[in-house]
C-alpha cells in the first residue's frame, strides 16, 4: 500500500469519526479542505478506501457549507481520475489490443504498430458531427509510411463522422480498412489512394449514414468495403433517385412525339428520293431541341438531325 493511500485512509477515517461524533461544521469542512488540498488519489485508491463514497454522501449534507466543501473534493477527484485515465489511455505504450489485420503483402512497410490503448470502451461524448482524429487526440502514425498514415487518418475521419463509437474502436476499424485497401490495390498505388479518398467522400455524404454504421458494426467487412463500387457505396435513397431519373430519361428518349410519317420535303442524300419517314423525340432535357430520326423508305439509309 502506498503512503499516499495510507494518508487518504487515515483522513477518511477521521472524517468518518468526526461525523459520528457530530463534530461542528467547521471541523468537518476543514477535514474536507485537507482532502482536497493534500491528497491526489488514483481511481483504485478511491475504490479501496471507499473515500469517493464517504465524501460523495456528504454532498447532500443539511449544512450547505459542508455540502459545498464535499462537492469541491468530489469534482477535484473526478478531474484527477479523468487525467489518470487519459494518461493511461490511448497514448500510453503497452496497451493490450493488437491490430488483427496485417497488411498481408510483402510490401516494404512493416505491419502497423499495436493499437496503443488502455482499453477504455466509453462511448464518445463529444460532438459526433465534427469528430476527427485531431479532435479525438488520436495518433494515426501506425505504419512507417507517411502515405499510409495519412490514409488511416482520412478513414478515421470518415468513420468517426456521426459515430459515437469509442476512439480506439474507430481507430482499429480505420486501420483494418486501410490494410484491406493496401492489400486489394497492391500497395501505395494511385488506385489505393483514390479508393481511400472515395470511401471517405462516401462516408461523409449527408443522407448516407448507414454506410459508416454498417462498416463500424461489421455488417460490411473492411475487405468488402474497399471493393464496393460507387453505386454500392451510395445510400439506398440516392440509388432510388438515380434509378428514377434514369427511367425518366429512358421514357423521354423513347416516346416519339410525332408518329412516323412520310415527308415530301425531306430528301435522301443517298438515293435522292423524297420517301423519307421520320419521327421526332425529345432527348435529354426538355429545353434541348428535338431530334428528328429519318429513314429512307427507298434505300434504307438512316440518319438524324436536330
Ligand atoms: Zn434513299
Amino acid at each position: 500500500m502506498s503512503s499516499e493511500q495510507r494518508e487518504l485512509e487515515s483522513r477518511i477515517k477521521a472524517l468518518h469519526k468526526a461525523q459520528g461524533e457530530k463534530a461542528p461544521a467547521p471541523a468537518i469542512i476543514s477535514l474536507l479542505d485537507g482532502l482536497k488540498k493534500d491528497v491526489r488519489p488514483t481511481e483504485e485508491m478511491l475504490r479501496t478506501t471507499k473515500a469517493g463514497l464517504v465524501v460523495g454522501k456528504l454532498r447532500g449534507h443539511a449544512n450547505k457549507d459542508i455540502g459545498k466543501a464535499a462537492n469541491d473534493v468530489v469534482s477535484k477527484w473526478r478531474k484527477i481520475v479523468e487525467e489518470e485515465k487519459k494518461a493511461k489511455g490511448l497514448h500510453a505504450p503497452g496497451g493490450r489490443l493488437r491490430d488483427s489485420t496485417s497488411p498481408g503483402s510483402k510490401a516494404a512497410s512493416p505491419a502497423p504498430k499495436p493499437i496503443l490503448t488502455g482499453g477504455s470502451k466509453k462511448a464518445y461524448e463529444g460532438n459526433p458531427d465534427t469528430r476527427k482524429f485531431t479532435t479525438d487526440n488520436i495518433d494515426v502514425k501506425r505504419t512507417d509510411s507517411q502515405i499510409r498514415n495519412n490514409c488511416i487518418g482520412v478513414l478515421y475521419n470518415g468513420l468517426a463522422y456521426r459515430s459515437t463509437e469509442p476512439e480506439d474502436t474507430v481507430l482499429i476499424k480505420a486501420m483494418a480498412v486501410e490494410a484491406a485497401a493496401f492489400k486489394a490495390y497492391k500497395g501505395e498505388t494511385q488506385a489505393y489512394k483514390e479508393k481511400v479518398r472515395s470511401l471517405f467522400q462516401n462516408l461523409k455524404v449527408k443522407n448516407n449514414s448507414d454506410l459508416g454504421r454498417n462498416v463500424m458494426s461489421g455488417a460490411i467487412t473492411p475487405e468488402k468495403f474497399v471493393v464496393m463500387t460507387s453505386k454500392q457505396l451510395q445510400s439506398a435513397e440516392q440509388r432510388k433517385l438515380d434509378a428514377e431519373l434514369e427511367e425518366d430519361n429512358m421514357k423521354r428518349a423513347q416516346v416519339p412525339m410525332v408518329e412516323k410519317s412520310i415527308s415530301d420535303s425531306l430528301e435522301c442524300s443517298a438515293c435522292k428520293k423524297k420517301m423519307v419517314s421520320y419521327s421526332q423525340a425529345q432527348t435529354r432535357s426538355a429545353d434541348e431541341p428535338m431530334t428528328t430520326f429519318c429513314e429512307c423508305m427507298n434505300c434504307g439509309k438512316r440518319w438524324k438531325f436536330s
